[in-house]
């Protein structure tokens, strides 16, 4: 008898519980408009590292704006600290650029620093570009493009760097297929750079349509990419 009561205590307790869940609050459904729209809504944020000239934030800006139909946002400077240097002390490490910014928005860290990430035997290896593939982050520094050439070959270079960068974020890995397609590996050059188009393939641009924000969840394994580098692998967290 005492079992019974036991569990007859226990089903009372059950049904009082489940009418609690179902006499609170009414649970927000997500409806498909809601989704459509926050999509269209998404934002980047551009984090600008140390002093970087107002008009290549702007160029940046209208680039994600107009190629991709994000929105942007501009975040307050964040100036380098001595953890994100790289083991000579004398430029940024791209890779702890990363790791410092990544976070559940997408974020764009633009810098006019010097940067570099290993590349097989070589530690430091001068680049113009990284970002998570997929991901949530890329970085961009113009210190490597952006002397002795004109202003518009500058602001040019950095509106396809940046571009490529966050396409590697929304899920597009290097592209052969096209040599004018803005995801061609650049494999060290600017030449690369110069050739691309501010232009997807068909390929890219259909891969593109088809990643989902799904894709870019943290903690699973993604690629590193950048411009003349693939890393097998790296952990995202
Ligand atoms: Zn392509
Ligand atoms: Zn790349």
């Amino acid at each position: 008898m005492k079992s019974l009561n036991v569990f007859f205590f226990g089903f009372l307790m059950l049904a009082a519980m489940t009418a609690c869940r179902h006499s609170g609050r009414p649970v927000p459904v997500q409806e498909s408009g809601e989704e459509t729209k926050s999509k269209k809504a998404m934002v980047v944020y551009i984090q600008p590292l140390g002093d970087v000239d107002p008009e290549y934030i702007r160029v940046v800006m209208n680039a994600i704006e107009k190629f991709y139909g994000f929105g942007s946002e501009l975040r307050p400077v964040v100036e380098p600290t001595d953890d994100l240097l790289a083991a000579s002390k004398t430029r940024y490490d791209a890779e702890k650029i990363l790791a410092r910014f990544n976070s559940n928005d997408h974020v764009l860290v633009l810098t006019e620093k010097h940067f570099a990430t290993r590349k097989g035997n070589i530690p430091e290896w001068g680049i113009f570009g990284l970002g998570y593939l997929p991901g949530k982050v890329c970085t961009v520094s113009t210190y490597r493009f952006e002397n002795g050439v004109s202003r518009d070959k500058v602001l040019e270079r950095l509106e396809k760097i940046a571009l490529h960068e966050l396409g590697h974020n929304l899920g597009l890995p290097h592209c052969d297929n096209d040599p004018y397609c803005l995801m061609s590996d650049a494999r060290g050059t600017i030449k690369t750079v110069d050739r691309c188009k501010v232009w997807l393939c068909d390929r890219c641009r259909d891969e593109k349509d088809h990643s989902h924000e799904d894709h870019q969840v943290a903690g699973k394994e993604i690629r590193l990419k950048d411009h003349g580098k693939v890393f097998p692998f790296q952990r995202f967290t």
